[in-house]
């Protein structure tokens, strides 16, 4: 029989909960509080800013917080994602290599607090 379990979040130390409903479909305890999860990137994928995207050449580049920038390609888009994506928009990511350097795959635009 599950129960309530209170776990201490890796990023920001404070307690929160850990209901039976979560035990059962994850596969072990989140290591982030709920709060951080959202600030957060998911497993694997990383996020960044649009630098710019060309419409015309149909690929743009990511300025990732090490500074480093990331190519990306119109078919890194996410389903669902649309066009244009405009300089300064908070995206999530996966790394792939390709042959010619790393690139986004995978990408979703995250919305900022408080923007429709
Ligand atoms: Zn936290």
């Amino acid at each position: 029989m599950r129960q309530d379990r209170y776990l201490s979040c890796a990023s920001c130390q404070t307690r929160f909960l850990w209901t039976p409903a979560e035990q059962q479909d994850d596969a072990g305890p989140p290591l982030h509080c709920p709060a951080c999860r959202r600030l957060l990137p998911a497993e694997g994928r990383r996020r960044g800013l649009v630098k710019f995207y060309s419409l015309r050449k149909q690929w743009g580049f990511i300025t990732q917080p090490d500074g480093v920038e990331l190519f990306f390609h119109r078919r890194a888009l996410a389903a669902g994602e649309t066009l244009p994506l405009h300089e300064g928009e908070l995206v999530e990511y996966a790394v792939e290599p390709s042959p010619r350097g790393a690139q986004a795959v995978g990408l979703r635009r995250l919305a900022l607090p408080g923007t429709p």
